[in-house]
């Protein structure tokens, strides 16, 4: 059985505390690892060591610096089946889709080469007699990230990759379900000419997050991960003054207007709501058809494609989608579809009885399907995290448009239709932070920013794009006379720039 310590200094380093988690295989449900959760003293050590690795990083040049992150973006390519398969074993989705989870980190990577340009101030000369003024950027010094298990390559690289490119020491608490990607993710770096203690890899629970939240040394966290633990996160990151960018669940809809191409809906849900078994942050789990012939027309072809998903392991080329990650989210989502019909919607199709031959004991399920869901029920209000979609029927665009927009959380929403003029009606009015037009999954691309709003999100700035260079960087703003400026002596009103 192998065992994952931590990563600090530059190599992979054992656990001392003795507590373990196990990391299992999803797809035969056998266990395959056990990972190290380190005490707080671990997570100290951890810190010492990038406080005493950062400034010297911190003073490299940011060309020397994004040269680093080019040739990272080099090894991962040499290792991509390698990580793709490690990943797919240790998340359960499928090997297509864990190369996505990489490609779409390495996309952020990519963005942080540009960091000479990113990092640029502001000058202004003769802002008054004599006087200029500059701005520049600093590197905060340590900062953190704690990731979830969904996307285990994507979402650390969006956070290290920023915040190493701007010159911080980076500590990444990765989830404990599968942090072998993360590790290699690390030597990676390593390799790419890193130096020791510019990004520390710590494994471990609520202990490990907690030690990371008080300790004063680190000066910003990044979170993705549930709603509750996201504010619980933000408010205790706070307390320490740490910049926090705390990102949360969510409940994606999708509307379909009268006038949609129905066949491309289709097929953009079925892939949206069930691709990695619905265990992405931005998958859609509630359509909403507007108009009673536009709902059935829906739930006439839904039905026979959700029937039809193929339900592999993860190294099946053919399947559409892998196991849960583990027997405890199999049980929650199955639960949710029993609260579904007790709550009295219209189970349409009915996954929860699946058993893949061969692999009995690994986290299966089918897809799910609810038609008549409503408004007050829990299966509409909370996030399931699994291969359900649900069906809710709105009488018009405005209730449709309401739908989202009411709803307590804000990550993502698609409209389908071929009128110009509601989706950007919808995009304009909707109160959620990203929005697709005939697009299921808007993902926004690097060079942009990602963030959820409401319960989806918490903090102000997003993560990549220019958001994650401001985040993980502080404004010093210089104001400069020399001695052939003004001299009048001292002024005891407030300094104008006449
Ligand atoms: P999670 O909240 O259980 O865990 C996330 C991280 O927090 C892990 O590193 C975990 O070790 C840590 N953690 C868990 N419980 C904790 C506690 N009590 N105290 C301190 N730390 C704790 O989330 P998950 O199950 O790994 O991931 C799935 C969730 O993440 C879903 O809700 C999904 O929507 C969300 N997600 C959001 C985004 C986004 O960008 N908004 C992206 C991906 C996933």
């Amino acid at each position: 059985m192998r065992t994952i310590g931590h990563f600090i200094g530059g190599k992979e380093v054992e656990g001392k505390s003795g507590r373990f988690a196990d990391v299992f295989e999803p797809m035969t449900g056998e266990v395959k690892a056990k990972v190290a959760l380190a005490t707080r003293a671990e997570l100290r050590a951890a810190v010492e060591n990038a406080r005493a690795a950062q400034p010297e990083w911190g003073a490299t040049n940011p060309q020397r610096r994004a040269r680093v992150m080019m040739k990272f973006l080099d090894l991962v390519q040499r290792d991509y089946d390698k990580l793709a398969e490690l990943l797919a074993r240790e998340h359960g989705k499928t090997i297509p889709d864990a190369k996505g989870d990489i490609q779409r980190g390495l996309e952020v990577a990519e963005f942080a080469c540009g960091i000479p340009h990113l990092m640029k101030g502001e000058y202004t000369e003769g802002a008054g007699p004599g006087i200029d003024i500059y701005s520049m950027r600093q590197p905060l010094g340590v900062v953190a990230g704690i990731t979830p298990f969904n996307f285990p390559a994507m979402i650390p690289m969006w956070k290290f990759a920023p915040a190493i490119a701007c010159g911080n020491a980076f500590i990444l608490k990765p989830s404990e379900r599968d942090p072998g990607v993360p590790m290699a993710l690390a030597a990676l770096m390593i390799e790419a000419g890193l130096p020791p203690g510019i990004l520390n890899v710590v494994n471990g629970d609520k202990e490990a997050v907690d030690a990371i939240l008080d300790d004063a040394d680190i000066r910003a966290v990044g979170f993705v991960g549930s709603s509750p633990i996201a504010q619980y996160i933000y408010e205790r990151a706070a307390a320490t003054g740490k910049r926090a960018q705390c990102f949360g669940g969510a409940k994606n809809h999708a509307i379909i207007m009268p006038d949609a191409d129905i066949d491309q809906t289709v097929d953009a849900l079925i892939g949206a709501g069930f691709g990695s078994a619905g265990e992405r942050c931005m998958a859609i789990s509630v359509a909403v058809p507007v108009g009673k012939a536009t709902a059935d027309r829906l739930m006439e072809k839904l039905i026979p494609r959700v029937e039809a998903l193929k339900i592999g392991p993860s190294t099946d080329p053919s399947a559409d989608f892998g196991p849960l990650v583990t027997r405890e989210a199999l049980e929650r989502v199955k639960n949710y579809v029993d609260i579904g019909v007790k709550e009295g919607a219209t189970l349409a199709v009915d996954g929860r009885n699946f058993k893949l031959q061969g692999y009995e004991n690994g986290f299966y399920m089918g897809g799910c399907l609810f038609d008549n869901v409503t408004r007050d029920m829990r299966i509409y209000k909370e996030e399931i995290f699994g291969p359900v979609l649900s069906v809710v029927r709105a009488h018009d665009y405005a209730e449709a448009l309401a739908l989202p927009s009411d709803h307590d959380y804000g990550n993502g929403v698609a409209i389908f239709t071929r009128d110009g003029d509601a989706a950007r009606d919808f995009a304009a009015k909707v109160n959620v932070g990203m929005v697709g037009i005939n697009v299921p999954i808007p993902v926004p691309i690097a060079y942009y920013t990602f963030g959820g709003w409401k319960k989806s999100g918490f903090g102000d700035l997003n993560q990549h794009g220019p958001d994650s260079v401001r985040f993980y960087t502080k404004t010093k703003t210089v104001t400069s006379r020399w001695p052939s400026g003004v001299k009048e002596g001292a002024e005891f009103s407030i300094p104008l720039m006449k």
